[in-house]
Formats: C-alpha cells, structure tokens, sequence
C-alpha cells in the first residue's frame, strides 16, 4: 500500500508520486481520482489532452447493445461501468463546474431488410440467453419512437439501459477536475521512455529530463507500444483501429432523430445542442488517421438509407480517430512484470463508458496494491496463459 487514504496534511514530498502516461479520458480519469485521494499525479500528454481517441468517440454507454457473441467476458465489466456513469459524471459535473451531458434514452438497433431482421432476431436470442433487457419493436411501434426513420422497417430492438455522454465534455471536465484536485497537466510533453531501474519503474523521462515516481501508470491508448524502455513481456497487445466518423447539424429545435440508432451499417448519435454523429468505420491501418472518400461515403450511404430526411443537412465535421485495440478487444488493467508500472490501455470501442470502472479500478490498485475483483480477469496474464 502506498496511498494515505486522504493526501490532506501530509507533506507533499512524503506523498505518493504518479506519473500517468497519456491525457485521454482514461489517463485523466485516474489523474482525477489518484489527485483527490492525495497523490502528487503528473499526467504527461504527448499533445493536448483529450484529443486521442477521447475526442473522436461517439461517447456511446451501450453495453445491452454492444454484448456480441464470444465478448461474453467483457459484459459484466460493460454494465458495471454503465451503473457507475450517474454517480461518476454527478461528481464530474460538481468537481469541475461543467457539464457533460449525460443522457438515457436507450439504444434502438433497426433492421431495413429481411437479412437485418434475421440478424436482430439472432442478436435478440443471445441477448435474451444472457439476461439482459432488449425489447423487440415492430417497424410501426420503431417509427412511434423515431418518427423521421424510413417507413417499411423490419423491426427493432430496444435496448432501454443504455446512454450516452458528450465524450468532448467529459474531457474537458476531466482537466478542470484534475487540476482543482491539485494533479498537474503537461501538454506538449511526450513521454520519451518508461525508466526501468532493476526491475522496477521509477519514473518517466519528458524532454530528455527524468520525474521520478512511485508508480507510472500506461494510459496511451492506441500508442501504448510504442513508449521507449517498456520491457518487451511488459507491452500490452494494443494497436490501433481507425474509425472515421461525420457530424451533421440538426434543428436543436426539430431534430430529425431524438435517441441513439443503429443502422445495419452505421450509428446516428444525436446530441443536445443538434449535431447528429454519424460513425464509424472500423479500419486496420496501423497509424494511417487519413479520412478517406470511400470511409465518408459509407458513413453518407448509411445514414441516407435509414434517415432519407438527412439529405438537405449541413456536413459540420468530419474526423478520425485511432480505438486502442487488444487482441481481445478487452482493456488491460493493473500489473504487469514491472514493479510499479501499471497498465490503463486496450479499451477499444468502450473506453468511455468504460473510464468510471478503469478509475475506481486502477487508482484502487495503485493505492492500495490489491485490484478489484471485477478487473481481475483483465490483466495483461491472461494473453500469457493463452501463450502457454
Ligand atoms: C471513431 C471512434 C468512436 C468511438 N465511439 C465510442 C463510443 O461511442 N463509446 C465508447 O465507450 N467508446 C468509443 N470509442 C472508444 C474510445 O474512444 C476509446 O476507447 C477511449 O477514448 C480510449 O481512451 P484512452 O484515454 O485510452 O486513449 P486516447 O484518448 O487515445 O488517449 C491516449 C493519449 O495518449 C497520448 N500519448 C500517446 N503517446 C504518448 C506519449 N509518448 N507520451 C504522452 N502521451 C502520449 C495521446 O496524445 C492521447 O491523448 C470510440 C473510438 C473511436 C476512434
């Protein structure tokens, strides 16, 4: 154990010292967390924080909708972080003065042909096999809820547990957050190699200087391989999966859709302030982040086909993002074969709603040394009991 359960009154020099590499939301989020518990935290950003993966998300909490076939594992992890969504952004919203606009209006995943239907009634049956809560809509009872979605739909399926939180938001709350809890932001500041001192790491070197630490926690997301001085057993399999995404502007007044739906296709995403999210492809590029015509062109053709209305909308953004993919498309938490370095990363297309239990977990396992039963099957051991 190293934390003082309350940092307060204790000389800062005899507080622990974390050095977090990576300012997305998940190296903030722990920044935030560790800061409140009393801890001297720098998290250090390669560019400025919160525009990696953080700022390109649909800022999505769909675990009902996201449960696939062989992710099993991953299901409790995605719902306990769901549950943990309200108290975590109420405390965000109160630390920081702004808001992040969380909202639950569920998921409603549509079908526009007969093959659609078929594959929603399959993804309702394994839905239903796990317990969780999904609804089956038919296209007129679909069109009650989304008036403005092409008439003739094969049905839907309602997801009614699920959210979502304006991921932009939540960054820039993080960064208040974290600063009023006394951590420290660096921005600009790449972190140019994980020092390892006889097994152990005891700090980062940040423009040719070394800032010791008592514990350095790897939060980079896609690039968290790529970080100088992490012994090779050590490296999470993580790797980059580029989405490209659009944003189209509504009638905050009017808008053409009032929950999130997924298309066989695409997803639609529409936010408060009228701006509809329309994403994401899901490409193996390695760090290619170039948008591309044939990737915008998807995007357009899916969300036409299910949303005619959006034909006369202004393209208000375009942009890409790099998910940080494992090789089970799970995030790595908590030790690894360095002492004192501990591993935040990997959360591929969940990170946001999976930063309230990435926090709790591992600001939890850097103070206290023990991780939290429900983060345990997420270490990095289990891609090497799969090697042996
Ligand atoms: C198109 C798209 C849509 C998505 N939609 C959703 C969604 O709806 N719901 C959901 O839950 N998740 C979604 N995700 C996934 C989610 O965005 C990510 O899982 C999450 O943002 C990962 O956060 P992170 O902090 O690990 O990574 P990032 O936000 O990428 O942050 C990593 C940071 O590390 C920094 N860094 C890199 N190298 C160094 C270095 N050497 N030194 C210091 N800093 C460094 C980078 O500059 C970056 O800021 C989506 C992702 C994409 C790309």
């Amino acid at each position: 154990m190293i934390g003082h359960p309350d940092g307060r009154g204790v000389a800062a020099s005899e507080r622990p010292a974390i050095a977090v590499i990576g300012g997305g939301i998940i190296g903030l989020a722990i920044g935030w967390r560790l800061a409140a518990a009393g801890c001297r935290v720098d998290v250090f950003d390669a560019g400025r924080a919160g525009q990696g993966a953080t700022r390109a998300a649909a800022g999505m909490l769909a675990a009902d909708a996201e449960a696939e076939p062989g992710e099993q594992a991953l299901l409790p992890l995605n719902r306990l972080s769901r549950s943990l969504w309200p108290a975590f952004a109420a405390e965000l919203e109160a630390a920081s003065g702004l808001t992040v606009d969380l909202r639950w209006d569920g998921t409603v995943q549509i079908a526009l042909s007969a093959d659609d239907t078929a594959r929603l009634r399959h993804h309702h049956a394994f839905a239903r096999s796990l317990g969780l809560e999904q609804h089956w809509l038919t296209g007129a009872e679909a069109l009650r809820r989304e008036p403005h979605l092409r008439p003739g739909l094969g049905g839907a399926l309602f997801s009614p547990g699920d959210g979502q939180v304006d991921n932009r938001k939540v960054a820039a709350a993080l960064v208040v957050a974290l600063r009023r809890a006394g951590g420290r932001l660096h921005e600009d500041r790449a972190v140019e190699e994980v020092v390892v001192e006889r097994g152990r790491a005891t700090g980062v070197r940040v423009a040719g200087t070394l800032h010791r630490a008592d514990r350095v926690v790897l939060a980079a997301g896609a690039w968290s391989r790529r970080i100088p001085g992490i012994p090779p057993e050590a490296l999470p399999p993580v790797r980059p999966v580029k989405g490209q995404m659009l944003a189209l502007r509504m009638d905050p007044a009017a808008p053409l859709l009032r929950g999130v739906v997924w298309t066989p296709t695409a997803y639609l995403v529409p936010r408060a302030d009228g701006r509809l999210i329309v994403g994401a492809t899901v490409e193996e590029r390695g760090f290619d982040d170039r948008l591309t015509a044939g990737g915008v062109y998807a995007l357009l053709d899916g969300v036409w086909r299910a949303l005619p209305g959006v034909e006369d909308l202004p393209i208000d953004e375009m942009w890409t993002g790099l998910r940080p993919g494992s090789r089970d498309d799970a995030p790595v938490l908590g030790p690894c074969p360095v002492d004192g370095l501990v591993l935040a990363t990997g959360h591929h297309r969940n990170g946001i709603l999976l930063a309230p239990v990435t926090a709790d977990a591992v600001a939890g396992f850097v103070l206290t040394g023990d991780l939290d039963a429900a983060a345990r099957p997420f270490t990095l051991d289990r891609f090497r009991e799969c090697a042996a």
